[in-house]
């Protein structure tokens, strides 16, 4: 299978590395292609990366099966002598700093919580692959509710 295309969606710059079936989990590793990242902070540009790192970040299911994504994260050297940062973690449009579900995850499951009940809405996205509680389903509406208010 080749999951490339829907790594793109999330990022042009996303490129797959290594592709793996497990029981009903597709694990994708992927990493940013891009050689520079900007500071949070300052703006500034930098080519001079600390470390690396894994996350693991759900997505959309495939075909039943759930999706884990191991992203290899960067962390940069901040270029700019006058921040007060000396170093930052590549920022991934696609996924909140703190969070451990894509953007577009979310959304689909605000948009079933928002359509049935948060009992059929757990049933609903389990069919499809995505195991949630209805409270984590009433915390992601309430949320997204919260955010549209703003
Ligand atoms: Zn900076």
């Amino acid at each position: 299978m080749n999951f490339e295309e829907l790594i793109k969606e999330l990022n042009k710059n996303l490129v797959v590395i290594d592709s793996q079936k497990k029981e009903n989990t597709i694990y994708i590793k992927c990493e940013m292609k891009t050689s520079q990242s900007k500071c949070p902070y300052c703006e500034s540009l930098s080519d001079s990366i600390h470390s690396k790192y894994i996350r693991t970040i759900s997505d959309l299911p495939i075909q039943n099966n759930k999706v884990k994504l191991l992203i290899i994260v960067r962390k940069f050297f901040c270029s700019n002598p006058n921040c007060n940062h000396k170093t930052f973690g590549e920022k991934l449009n696609f996924v909140e700093t703190k969070s451990v579900k894509t953007n577009r995850l979310i959304e689909y499951i605000n948009t079933i919580g928002l359509r049935d009940s948060a009992m059929d809405a757990v049933r609903t996205l389990a069919e499809s692959g995505i195991k949630i509680s209805s409270s984590t389903v009433l915390r992601i509406v309430k949320k997204n509710k919260n955010n549209h208010n703003l």
